[in-house]
């Protein structure tokens, strides 16, 4: 049947984990993303036991612990004021080699994910956008636009919809997104810093700060409007 077996539509997280397991599976497939290039944002910045754990079949585990670091203890401050800590020596992280959440940027996350694509031959080809998906009995057929700007058609056996909120594929399976708007503001930003960190806990109305792409003396804000 068709071009290949799977076309994954998005080349976050999402589609770079299923395309690297897919290679693992020697399963044959596409990867595309109709962004040019990769955010260098933070955005998500937790990995979490199992997700290492899946990570370290492809052997990029280390080379995330050296570009993050790992999560020894937590502060809370609400109104300048300290308000708790945890120290994840109390949580029970159960029977797993990676006993503690790892704080690395969403953009170093994706780099090494791409890296470990490459390794298995393969690539998120961009900026290529899928613009109609169907789906029949026999399989799928997508439409896509490629980066000159022509339209290319292809058949599948499975399209996997990674392609985040306003998803083509969702909308083409007629699923709805449901959800909510919270009523409240927030400022968010990756920075360089020169001030200390207790200076700040009482400067202002800080929510969270971490590691952003930067590494470690950068720091990801997010404070309340
Ligand atoms: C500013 C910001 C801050 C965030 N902070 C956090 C955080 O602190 N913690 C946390 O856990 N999460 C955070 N997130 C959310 C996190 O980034 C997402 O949950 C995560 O990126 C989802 O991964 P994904 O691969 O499913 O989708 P995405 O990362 O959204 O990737 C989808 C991809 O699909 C591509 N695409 C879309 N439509 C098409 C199409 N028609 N054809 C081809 N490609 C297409 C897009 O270009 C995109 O690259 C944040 C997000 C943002 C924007």
């Amino acid at each position: 049947m068709g071009d290949t077996d799977v076309l994954i539509i998005g080349g976050g997280p999402t589609g770079l984990m299923l395309a690297l397991e897919l290679s693992l599976q020697n399963v044959s497939y596409r990867i595309i993303d109709s962004a040019p290039q990769r955010s260098d944002k933070s955005r998500g910045m937790v990995v979490h036991s199992r997700t290492m754990e899946l990570l370290a079949r492809h052997g990029i585990m280390d080379e995330l612990q050296g570009l993050g670091y790992t999560l020894k203890a937590s502060r809370i401050f609400v109104n300048k004021k300290f308000v708790f800590e945890m120290d994840i020596k109390d949580l029970d992280y159960g029977d797993t080699q990676f006993g503690a959440p790892l704080m690395i940027s969403q953009a170093e996350t994706e780099h090494v994910l791409d890296k470990a694509l490459e390794k298995y031959g393969k690539k998120v080809e961009r900026p290529v956008k899928a613009e109609r998906v169907e789906q029949d009995d026999e399989g799928v057929t997508a439409w896509l636009c490629n980066p000159d700007g022509t339209e290319e058609k292809i058949r599948c056996k499975y399209i996997v919809g990674c392609d985040g909120a306003h998803s083509v594929v969702r909308k083409a399976a007629g699923q709805k997104f449901d959800g909510g708007t919270y009523p409240q503001d927030f400022i968010l930003a990756d920075v360089h810093l020169k001030v200390s960190i207790p200076s700040l806990y009482i400067a202002s109305l800080i929510l969270q700060y971490w590691a952003s792409p930067a590494g470690f003396h950068s720091f990801r804000f997010l404070i309340s409007g």
